[in-house]
């Protein structure tokens, strides 16, 4: 395709994609070796909403090199165990989807299949049923209020806490560009008009400001937001539409201020035809009602969200239109797009952001060094379909899997034709309690464990290796666990205590 090396990198957007990809690149391409230049508007302003991450996230802090502390004070952080969904099931039901994971594997068998295995001596018996929440640290501390850190403590619970941040997305950019620019990315102000197109290769060689200005390029990253100014506008990538499993089309944000002290998780409530987020910050709480136009006008949605917050709204409500879905090229010739420029899958389990990161270790680890492959195109663009594709199936369980019956949009999810590998997953579940991690794919069986567990998807059968244990010391081996989580719950600080003793903004 092109054998130049890479030396100019523009990057269009200065969003929470267009930072991240900034910082990754100054990062990694240091001592001069790319100039490195980023390109936003003020006047087109960004999404800033995105306020809740998964574990990953310190991934990319190590990366980077932060300070942990210093990133929770300055981004108005606080920690997040997992998330709470209400009214899933049905409605009045509610279970977490925890970080972490759930007991101790025993006798080379997941943990799960022990519990599914008392469950079923218990059933038989008329006792109650054990909740698989107990046994993870995540879920119990939360349900506490509860947080801190790993520590190092041999065969304690407390070495296995996991956490992620739930942050402010405009200080999380802002806090981004002062890193990318201490690094050496050069920030220039402007809106992008026009886009120049080598005639022969197509590639991009350079976009023109509505000043006038000409910036040149080897590479361009687009993070211009949904419109996906050079890979849609330009290249014409094209899009595929999920919204036949995804329904949810709309959003309407509105942060409040905070009743109370902030909790260590985010909750996702179930309405009629959608959910309503709630992110808790040290400042404030952000909220957001997530829903479809087919089912549900935008003045309904509006006042729903209004009647569910929990304290006073300090900005107008802000509506936002999407559709799920991803560019067909997620990089094609010389631009690569992430974040809301590459494809949007809802927030619901908060995995846009940790998309832009996984999209940068990608391109990364492909880095046309000596020029633009397309056989290492390929391969990004094969291997970011397939983590889109796993994690859109696992979004599409949580409304799937449901006993909802109250409205046309919950009737639609229910019995919904649904994606081959997600019936898959649902069947070996069902059948004998199985799980299988599919090689890349994001979510670990704790996750679907949750859903599957929360939202009730009875599996027949467990792992018979689990009858070589005899049922009485299943239950004691499964007590001790129940024990040792609850004590660890039970010692660890309160969260907001952690935050003001720690990283307080
Ligand atoms: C309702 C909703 C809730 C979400 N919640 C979460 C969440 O909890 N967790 C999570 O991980 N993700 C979440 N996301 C996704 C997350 O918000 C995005 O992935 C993230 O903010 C990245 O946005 P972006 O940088 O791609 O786009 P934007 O923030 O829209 O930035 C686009 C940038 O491009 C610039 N730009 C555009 N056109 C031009 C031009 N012509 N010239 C110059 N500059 C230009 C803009 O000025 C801006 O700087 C949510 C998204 C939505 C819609």
């Amino acid at each position: 395709m092109s054998e130049k090396r890479i030396k100019n990198i523009i990057i269009i957007g200065g969003g929470t994609a267009g930072w991240m990809s900034a910082a990754t690149l100054s990062r990694i391409l240091k001592n001069g070796y790319a100039n490195i230049t980023l390109i936003e508007s003020e006047a087109i302003g960004t999404i800033s909403v995105g306020e809740a991450t998964i574990p990953q996230i310190l991934t990319f802090n190590s990366m980077l090199g932060l300070d942990e502390n210093d990133f929770v004070k300055k981004t108005n952080a606080t920690f997040k165990l997992g998330i709470e969904f209400v009214n899933w099931s049905q409605i009045g039901d509610s279970y977490i989807h925890p970080f972490g994971s759930y007991g101790i594997d025993m006798e080379g068998v997941a943990f799960h299949h022990f519990v599914l295995k008392e469950n079923a001596r218990r059933k038989a018996r008329g006792q109650a049923q054990l909740d698989i929440e107990d046994f993870c640290i995540q879920s119990a501390a939360a349900k506490k209020d509860k947080f801190m850190r790993p520590i190092r403590a041999q065969r304690s619970v407390l070495e296995r806490i996991v956490y992620a941040f739930q942050f402010d997305a405009v200080l999380y950019a802002k806090y981004l560009r002062e890193f990318s620019e201490h690094h050496g990315t050069k920030r220039i102000e402007g809106k992008v008009v026009e886009a120049h197109q080598n005639s022969e290769t197509g590639f991009v060689e350079s976009v023109t400001l509505e000043n006038g200005q000409n910036i040149e390029g080897d590479l361009f990253i687009d993070c211009s937001g949904f419109k996906g100014l050079l890979i849609e506008k330009t290249l014409k990538a094209g899009y595929t539409d999920w919204s036949k499993w995804l329904p949810c089309d709309r959003a309407v944000a509105i942060p409040c201020e905070s009743v109370g002290e902030p909790i260590p998780y985010t909750r996702a409530t179930a309405h009629k035809a959608g959910w309503q987020w709630r992110i808790p910050l040290q400042h404030r709480v952000g909220n957001g009602h997530v829903y479809c136009s087919q089912y549900m006008s935008e003045d309904e949605a509006t006042q729903i969200l209004i009647d569910n917050l929990d304290g006073e709204p300090i900005a107008e409500p802000r509506h936002i239109k999407f559709t799920t879905g991803h560019r067909k090229k997620f990089w094609d010739k010389n631009v690569v797009s992430f974040g809301l420029a590459a494809g949007f899958m809802e927030p619901l389990e908060s995995t846009s952001i940790h998309l832009i990161q996984s999209g940068l270790a990608r391109l990364m680890t492909l880095f046309p060094y000596k020029g633009i492959e397309p056989a290492e195109v390929d391969h990004f663009n094969r291997s970011t379909l397939i983590e889109y594709e796993r994690t859109r199936d696992f979004l599409i369980l949580h409304y799937h899997l449901t006993k909802r019956n109250d409205s046309p949009f919950w009737d639609y999810c229910r019995t919904m034709e649904i994606p081959e590998f997600l019936q898959t997953k649902m069947d070996l579940y069902r059948t004998n309690g199985r799980i299988f991690r599919d090689n890349d794919e994001l979510f670990n069986e704790t996750s679907w464990l949750a859903v599957f567990f929360g939202q009730k998807l009875d599996a027949q059968g467990y792992h018979p290796i689990t009858n070589t244990v005899d049922s009485k010391e299943v239950e004691r081996r499964l007590m001790h666990i129940f024990d040792a989580t609850k004590q660890a719950a039970d010692v660890m600080p309160l969260h907001w205590q952690y935050i003001k003793d720690n990283c307080r903004a």
